[in-house]
């Protein structure tokens, strides 16, 4: 056992049909909802709600997932992973910033703790989103302190 992450607080979550099991531990990073185009293909429709973890205190505890890359706009690879089985979109990483994983707050066990925070790539959300509940937006990418380079961290616009 790894005992560093001895006295943290586990998550767990999956895919619909309990091909694919994973966990983490705290404390996250943030709660989001991506409102980008490929995020509204990976959720179904609306934006992915998402909870940033550190990838170090993330495992996939059973099953393989299969994997999906495409490019950013800013030339990075996003991967997303989701069950092969039945399809569950599960989380995602970027080469943007190889520090944290994704995870999506509807493949956990208990979604109800991942209220969002954030809301990103706003610029790209359908008309018909539903807006104006919560205070910090992005247009796209917000800055993160540290990281290699974000997709054009563009602070902006209440719409
Ligand atoms: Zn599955
Ligand atoms: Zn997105």
């Amino acid at each position: 056992m790894d005992s560093k992450l001895t006295g943290k607080v586990k998550h767990m979550g999956g895919c619909a049909c309990g091909e694919v099991r994973y966990g983490f531990y705290e404390p996250t990073v943030t709660n989001l909802a991506c409102h980008c185009r490929a995020c509204q293909y990976a959720s179904g429709g609306g934006p992915a709600y998402v909870v940033t973890v550190r990838r170090e205190e993330f495992r996939v505890t059973r099953g393989r997932p299969r994997e999906f890359t495409t490019l950013s706009e800013a030339g990075h690879h996003v991967t997303r992973v989701f069950c092969g089985e039945c399809g569950s979109p599960l989380y995602s990483y970027s080469d943007a910033e190889d520090r944290f994983c994704a995870v999506k707050v509807g493949s956990l066990d208990e979604p109800g703790k991942f209220k969002p925070r954030l809301h990103i790539w706003t610029s790209e959300a359908q008309p018909w989103h539903k807006r104006g509940l919560f205070s910090a937006k992005f247009r796209k990418n917000p800055p993160i302190r540290g990281a290699k380079r974000t997709d054009a961290a563009e602070n902006g616009g209440n719409d």
